[in-house]
């Protein structure tokens, strides 16, 4: 039997709890997992492709059927490589939608034996995103919440807390 193939595509610039959320949920169907770290020219980072591959490394590390791996250019043909029929994606809020179902229909078009499955945030990241955390570090706020243990001192050090 062929196993499920599965890529959760993103920036991760950093990896939040609503990242995690929904890597622990993808995994838990049992398929193979690919958390796709997009190193994308157009945005300056704050943490590189690297060092965000680590992290994600270091906080899946207990998951076996999760790998990480790192990509540049088009999903679809990132997904061809590893050989993946589906994309997973979080929505947070409706605002989410318009970019989400338009990204999944371009690459519908490019790529028809591609599906993108949505996955509700859990009600307790509804709010968190990357930006936010960057922004709370940088003006130095408290995470509570936000971020695992492992990215709050990557970011303390980061921003010499
Ligand atoms: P991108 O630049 O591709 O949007 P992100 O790292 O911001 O990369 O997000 C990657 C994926 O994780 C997206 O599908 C996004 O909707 C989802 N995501 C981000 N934050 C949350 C959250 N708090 N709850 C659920 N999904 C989230």
């Amino acid at each position: 039997m062929n196993t499920l193939t599965a890529v959760y595509p993103g920036s991760f610039d950093p990896p939040t709890n609503g990242h995690m959320d929904i890597i622990e949920r993808a995994a838990s169907f049992n398929g193979r997992l690919i958390v796709g770290v997009l190193a994308n020219p157009s945005k300056s980072p704050l943490f590189s492709v690297e060092e965000r591959v680590e992290l994600l490394k270091e906080l899946t590390k207990d998951i076996p059927n999760v790998e990480i791996s790192s990509f540049s250019g088009l999903l679809v043909d990132f997904c061809r490589k590893v050989g993946a029929r589906i994309v997973i994606r979080g929505l947070r809020a409706v605002t989410d939608f318009e970019f989400e179902f338009q990204m999944a229909l371009t690459n519908k078009t490019m790529s028809p034996e591609l599906e993108t499955l949505f996955m509700p945030t859990s009600t307790d990241y509804v709010w968190i995103s990357s930006s936010v955390v960057k922004e709370v570090a940088m003006f130095d706020g408290e995470f509570e919440g936000m971020v695992p243990k492992l990215i709050k001192d990557v970011l303390d050090k980061k921003f010499n807390r």
